[in-house]
């Protein structure tokens, strides 16, 4: 059975693919932040680890070597935070907060997982959660639009790097997703993003797991470095003025 860890995934589109990659017949370790509890088991395996501190990191996969007696063949780096506030007004604590979660996790996940697959000559698939927040302006997301665009570029590179060694790294960059998290930020934010969207709803969890699945799998075998937006068509819009 193909291993596969999600970091972040005690909730939300984490969930969702660990779910769906254990449906699909892999083994699945999740990750969640030390202290939070670990939700019911879904058939994953749940593994305490902070995605932005490299010793937490490497006691993780020590301890996914213990627990399944290799090292996973896919790794999806899915914990991802975010914070709100305009350019002047944002706070180096949460810049940094930002910055390590998102991108810091995914350098140091991809280097010790990568490195941990080389040393068991193992090939494998890398998938990156990005965000179409980082084709545009966000307001008030500069942090985490920043941090997003740092992973598009990371994934690209880490691709060219790890391509000779049979290790795939892609990206998926979602656009409006309903989880619990984004249903907090407005009182509307199904209906208001479908009506931006081209495709005319919201995207869900599934949405963004099958694409995932797709880019794990041997279906995506010659595919590499590239970013595929789940995102309904609403990051290929620009804005443009009405004609009437
Ligand atoms: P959630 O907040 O539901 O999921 C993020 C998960 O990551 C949570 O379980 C969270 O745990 C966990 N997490 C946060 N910080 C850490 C950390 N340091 N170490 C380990 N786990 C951590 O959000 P979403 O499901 O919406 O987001 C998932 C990913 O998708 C993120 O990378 C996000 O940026 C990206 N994304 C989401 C979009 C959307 O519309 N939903 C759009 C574009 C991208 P806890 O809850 O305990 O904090």
């Amino acid at each position: 059975m193909t291993l596969a860890v999600v970091t972040g995934g005690g909730s939300g589109i984490g969930r969702e693919i660990a779910k769906a990659l254990r449906r699909e017949g892999y083994e699945v370790a999740v990750t969640v932040l030390p202290g939070t509890l670990a939700p019911g088991d879904d058939g994953l395996g749940v593994f305490p680890c902070d995605a932005g501190d490299e010793a937490q990191i490497e006691a993780l996969f020590d301890k996914l070597a213990e627990t399944y007696g290799r090292a996973p063949s896919v790794i999806v780096n899915n914990a991802g935070i975010q914070t709100w506030s305009p350019l002047l007004k944002l706070s180096t604590e949460d810049w940094d907060r930002v910055i390590t979660t998102n991108l810091r996790g995914t350098f140091l996940n991809t280097r010790i997982g990568a490195g941990r697959m080389v040393a068991e000559g193992r090939s494998g698939a890398i998938i990156n959660i990005g965000s179409g927040c980082n084709k545009l302006a966000f307001p008030n997301l500069i942090d985490y639009g920043a941090s997003k665009g740092g992973i598009e570029q990371f994934t690209k590179s880490a691709a060219a790097e790890l391509g000779p060694k049979g290790i795939r790294v892609n990206c998926v960059a979602p656009g409006a997703i309903e989880t619990d998290r984004t249903r907090l930020e407005t009182d509307a934010y199904a209906e208001e993003w479908a009506a931006l969207t081209p495709l005319r709803r919201i995207g869900t969890p599934e949405d963004v797991a099958e694409a995932v699945l797709f880019l794990a799998s041997e279906r995506a075998a010659f595919i590499t470095g590239q970013t595929l937006a789940v995102d309904g068509g609403v990051f290929s819009q620009a804005p443009w003025p009405s004609y009437g």
